[in-house]
């Protein structure tokens, strides 16, 4: 079968597109010009809103079995007691996760030869132009130059990405004018294990001087950041680039050393430096993430600073947003507009973390801060497209169309011999009607699934929420089951239709239970073709 489309590049989010588009059944290509994964370690942070998108993919139990759990922060300022930071995120399904990024990659690329792809590696993107017939590009291969035709191109490779230069796609921005050190070493102390740490000491006029470490899955392992001496810092006029330098010596573990000396109330000794590296930080958005028929994603559309942990996350749920739709789209489900919902949906949110990153780095260890960021912020749970081109209907005080649904537990089915979570239940490639059921209206709720199975074949499941634990007669075609603990009645309510996306945003809620609603949401606002 020939690949419609073209996935470029291999990090975590050209990864997770490629994963997700074969997961909705479309096989696409997806090249690297690296021969193989990158060994520096840049994202540590997972998460939890990105775990939940791996739980969909089912791949979050070897992910969070190749990390370990970041507990908490503690702060070391000048002149004050360490302050041990917590954050009790016991709500949620999922916790902050801390895994390497190279594991975290490794974890998609096993998932993805699950589905028989592989990344093709050696392979560059070489020019990129189109026309009325698709996306036409030249590929650099180990075995000389490829001209290849696609329908769609996604360009996923990065800060410096060669598809935004090749659509002519604007990004622009600001740099910190300093360099900061990266070093993954062993240290000696008493820090809990699987707790971060930040020593600032703020220099007036100046960024502050600070020693970062990062917890990584191996016992006594680091990686820390601090800002680079002078002695390693860019000839003037040169090494403006975002990112790692990978050309240019990295710090020595003296360099390290002398900053925990420096910062730490107490003697920490680093030892063992695996590999360091300087790097520099940019804060730019892409003006589009669309031109034709060609994407952008990830690192490509936004780069910030590091802080919270929110670019390789940022970029994930880009490509979770974009995958099911290009199905929808390839597969001749859905018209090509819906696609158009990428960028509105995704820019926004990019723009928010550009934002929150930057003010946080700005601030870091100064006082007079604006309000305390909300504790959910950096979970990205919070991330919502409600006023979006799919969001549709009044929504609750809980929920309004457009925002991540969240988990629910205590639900029960029956022949289940133990309580299910709505994830569970959502867990799959199709929209899900969720119908609150009252007394009496099940043929109500029988229609409305026969009606959806025929306009739309395959794409919506109904599942219909008895109250309590009464016995309710199964309605046919429909998954019921019941509200024993009340916590789905405590968001949703009474009533009323809730249909979640397929990537668990809600799209539409409609206080009437007649199916017109969902079939004109479906038909008008996602351009959905009925049969
Ligand atoms: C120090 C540091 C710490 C960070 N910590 C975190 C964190 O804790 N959490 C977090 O979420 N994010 C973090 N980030 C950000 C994170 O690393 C990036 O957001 C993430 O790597 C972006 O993923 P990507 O797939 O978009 O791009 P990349 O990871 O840059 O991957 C792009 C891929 O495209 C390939 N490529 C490039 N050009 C071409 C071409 N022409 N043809 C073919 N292939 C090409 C490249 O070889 C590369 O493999 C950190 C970054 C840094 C520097």
């Amino acid at each position: 079968m020939v690949a419609e489309i073209l996935v470029i590049g291999a990090g975590p989010v050209g990864l997770t597109l490629a994963c997700e588009l074969a997961r909705h059944g479309v096989r696409a290509r997806i090249i690297d010009r690296l021969d193989a994964p990158s060994t520096y370690c840049r994202a540590i942070g997972v998460t939890p809103r990105t775990l939940e998108v791996m739980e969909d993919m089912g791949i979050v139990r070897e992910l969070v079995d190749a990390g370990l759990w970041l507990t908490g922060m503690r702060l070391i300022l000048p002149g004050a007691p360490a302050k041990d930071l917590t954050l009790d995120l016991s709500d949620l399904p999922f916790a902050q996760l801390g895994a390497p990024q190279y594991a975290t990659e490794a974890v998609l690329t096993a998932h993805l030869s699950s589905y028989g792809i592989s990344i093709e590696r050696g392979t560059a993107l070489a020019d990129l132009r189109q026309d009325a017939d698709g996306v036409d590009v030249e590929l650099d291969t180990p075995n000389g130059r490829e001209r290849a035709l696609f329908r769609y191109v996604v360009g996923c490779d990065g800060a410096h990405s060669a598809v935004r230069k090749a659509l002519g796609i604007g990004f622009e921005g600001d740099a910190f004018p300093m360099e900061f050190m990266l070093g993954d070493v062993h240290i000696d102390w008493d820090l809990p294990r699987g707790m971060t740490l930040r020593a600032i000491r703020p220099v007036e006029d100046a960024p502050p001087d600070l020693f970062v470490a990062i917890p990584l899955p191996e016992r006594g392992r680091y990686r820390v950041s601090a800002a680079a001496p002078a002695r390693l810092a860019a000839p003037p006029g040169s090494g403006t680039d975002h990112g790692i330098q990978a050309d240019r010596p990295g710090a020595t573990l003296d360099d390290l050393q002398e900053v925990a000396d420096r910062l730490l109330p107490e003697h920490a000794t680093l030892s063992d430096l695996r590999w360091s590296s300087i790097f520099r930080i940019s804060m730019r958005l892409a003006d589009k993430y669309r031109v034709g028929n060609a994407f952008i994603a990830g690192d490509a559309c936004h780069i910030h600073p590091p802080t919270g942990g929110q670019g390789m996350n940022t970029g994930i749920q880009d490509a979770y947003n974009l995958a099911w739709k290009l199905a929808l789209v390839v597969q001749g489900r859905a018209s090509d507009a819906l696609l158009d919902s990428y960028e509105a949906e995704r820019r926004p949110v990019a723009e928010d973390v550009i934002a929150r990153t930057t003010e946080a780095s700005v601030n870091l260890g100064r006082e007079g801060r604006k309000a305390p960021p909300d504790r959910l912020a950096d979970t990205q749970i919070l991330v919502s497209y409600a006023g979006g081109p799919l969001s549709a209907g009044p929504g609750n005080a809980n929920l309004r169309p457009g925002d991540r649904v969240p988990d629910v537990p205590g639900l029960r089915r029956d022949g289940f011999g133990f309580p299910l979570r709505l994830f569970e239940l959502l867990r799959g490639t199709r929209y899900v009607l969720l119908v609150p059921l009252a007394d009496g209206d099940t043929w109500k709720v029988e229609a409305c699934a026969a009606t959806l199975r025929q306009m739309f074949p395959d794409l919506v499941r109904v599942i219909a929420i008895a109250p309590g634990d009464a016995p309710v007669e199964e309605p046919s075609g429909v998954e019921l089951v019941h509200d024993a603990s009340g916590a789905f009645r405590t968001v949703f309510g009474e009533g009323g239709l809730w249909l979640v996306r397929p990537d668990g945003y809600l799209g539409l809620h409609s206080e009437s239970s007649s199916e017109c609603a969902v079939v004109g949401y479906l038909r008008d606002v996602v351009g959905l073709r009925a049969s």
